[in-house]
């Protein structure tokens, strides 16, 4: 299986193509405001997307599906709880960036016309590819993880970080939240489960449990 991540654009989020074989369909997760990365991501492998799916709607994670599911003709799946986020760059290149930008500007972060849904819960089986997907608010409210059981690998978008965790200062963000789904859906994950965050190093739940000065306020 092919699981590859690059890290794209201003903020240097992770995005990660995910496989059974190159030469053949795959998914992509996330996807930050730069088709060029994304492509590059994708051709070296020479897999056809089929299917992306955003953790969350922030800009650096989102920014580029509106392009990249037009690209490669595929849906972007996201909760519906951060649509509201992706409808509003506006807003969030201002809280983001601190500054004002002029619709023009904004629009080029424009979300696609339409999202697919994510639930708590749901498998998702997409280009040969099983993940479940976790709800996970608190970075956001529509904040989702993806685990692959047999790989036990867990895609934690911006939800748990190598020492970290998600910040909580930006609209719809919430600590208490965080750390409530962290316990729910997270920590009764196995202690081998390899974590793919959004941004930084991989690691593993053992080493978090361990060392997250986050984890432990659990
Ligand atoms: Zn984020
Ligand atoms: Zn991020």
């Amino acid at each position: 299986m092919i699981i590859e991540s690059r890290a794209l654009w201003l903020a240097e989020t992770n995005c990660y193509l995910v496989a059974p074989a190159a030469g053949g369909p795959g998914l992509l997760i996330d996807a930050p405001p730069d088709l060029d990365g994304l492509a590059e991501l994708v051709n070296r492998h020479h897999v056809v997307p089929v299917g992306l799916l955003l953790t969350h709607a922030h800009l650096d994670h989102e920014g580029g599906a509106r392009d990249a599911a037009a690209r490669w003709a595929m849906r972007a799946y996201l909760h519906p709880d951060d649509e509201w986020l992706a409808r509003d760059p506006r807003l969030q290149l201002a809280t983001l960036l601190g500054a004002e930008f002029p619709p023009e500007v904004a629009d080029q972060f424009a979300p696609p016309d339409e999202f697919a849904g994510l639930s708590d819960g749901m498998v998702l089986d997409i280009a040969g590819v099983s993940l479940e997907v976790l709800h996970t608010p608190g970075h956001t409210p529509g904040h989702c993880c993806f685990l692959h059981h047999e790989e036990g690998v867990l895609f934690a978008g911006d939800h748990l970080f190598a020492g970290s965790v998600g910040r909580t200062d930006l609209p719809g963000g919430d600590h208490a939240t965080l750390l409530r789904s962290m316990a729910d859906k997270i920590l009764p994950l196995p202690d081998e489960t390899r974590v793919l965050p959004g941004h930084g190093p991989a690691t593993t739940l053992a080493l978090e449990r361990r060392t997250n000065p986050f984890l432990q306020q659990v």
